[in-house]
């Protein structure tokens, strides 16, 4: 009976964000094992670890290779993969002007446009030897410097939800950070679909601005109200163009994006930022099982044909 239906919530805190992992039946083993991995990702991917793989890239860009862990190597190759894919929007070698920027990091000044346009000379993806039979990565510039804050949580988010299929689990929430991940189906409602909110763009946590209603997909959010800062009336917030080195200037609040891979989907998020609501919408429309929900600055919400309106504020996807 759905009533007596329980359900187990595990929640930690790592990666600067709040995890929480939420099972329909007790299993503490699994629950340990996506700990252990998420730690150990954490030790590969820190940006503030001296000691991480990351790190380690980092700082020999322009002198030599660093040998990296196969997971490492994965997210790096996907990274770039995307960054190639979506030149003009996504670019993970943005690492030299977000430090310069330090948006979120106690910046608070617009840097001078020189420092600026030397850096965008940095975000050149041919200048990344990705060598699989050695598992190596090297940036040959000096002051190359990857940053994967708009794909790495996709990636481990995949990963999890992989795990606990391996360890016999079938239905279960992974929200890492505000990324959700589902799997199977949802025991604790008649038509075993899932609900998920989507966050109104200022509003505090818990205080959803849609609904949808759909089967395990992941739901991933890119805006520009976890980190900027303002002079005057401008707001300076932390997705950067890497055409200008400055932040993307448009009409976009936060965009959702709805598909099966969270990576996918982290990276179509700040890609479809960058488009906006009309050619964001054509873009996503051509990938199968991918949704997109725009929220611009006049809380006007825009969505692509899949996603069908119930209620007010209410959608659903097939
Ligand atoms: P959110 O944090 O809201 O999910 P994103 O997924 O777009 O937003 O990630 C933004 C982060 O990714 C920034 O804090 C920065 O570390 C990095 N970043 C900024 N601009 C870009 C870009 N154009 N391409 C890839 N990564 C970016
Ligand atoms: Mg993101």
């Amino acid at each position: 009976m759905i009533g007596t239906q329980k359900k187990y919530v595990s929640q930690f805190t790592m990666m600067g964000t709040v995890i929480s992992l939420t099972l329909f039946e007790p299993n503490q083993l699994a629950v340990e094992a996506v700990y252990d991995y998420l730690q150990r990702m954490d030790g590969v991917f820190s940006v503030n670890r001296a000691d991480s793989e990351l790190a380690a890239i980092n700082q020999y860009a322009g002198i030599h290779p660093v040998l990296v862990s196969t997971e490492c190597f994965q997210l790096v190759s996907d990274a770039i993969k995307y960054t190639k894919q979506y030149a003009d929007s996504f670019n993970v070698l943005i690492g030299p002007l977000v430090k310069l920027w330090k948006i979120g990091f106690g910046g608070h000044q617009v840097p001078a446009a020189k420092g600026i346009s030397q850096r965008l000379a940095l975000l050149d993806t041919h200048e990344v030897i990705l060598d699989e039979a050695q598992s190596s990565i090297y940036l040959r510039q000096s002051g190359m410097q990857l940053d994967l804050g708009a794909i790495a949580k996709g990636y481990f988010a995949d990963q999890v939800v992989k795990q606990l299929q391996q360890a016999g689990i079938t239905n279960a929430i992974v929200n890492l950070g505000g990324n959700v991940k589902l799997l199977g189906a949802n025991p604790l409602t008649d038509n075993r679909r899932w609900q998920v909110g989507i966050q109104a763009p200022e509003a505090p946590r818990g205080y959803p601005a849609l609904q949808v209603e759909m089967p395990a997909r992941t739901v991933v959010t890119s805006g520009i109200f976890e980190r900027y800062f303002k002079i005057g009336n401008h707001r300076y917030h932390h997705i950067l163009d890497p055409r200008t080195g400055y932040p993307v200037e448009n009409q976009v609040d936060q965009v959702s994006i709805i598909t099966e891979r969270s990576e996918l989907a982290e990276v179509l998020s700040t890609v479809a930022y960058f488009e906006g609501p009309n050619r964001g919408c054509q873009l996503i429309e051509q990938l199968p099982h991918t949704e997109a929900i725009f929220i611009d600055h006049e809380q006007q919400v825009t969505v692509t044909s899949g996603l069908t309106p119930r209620r007010k504020g209410v959608f659903t996807i097939e």
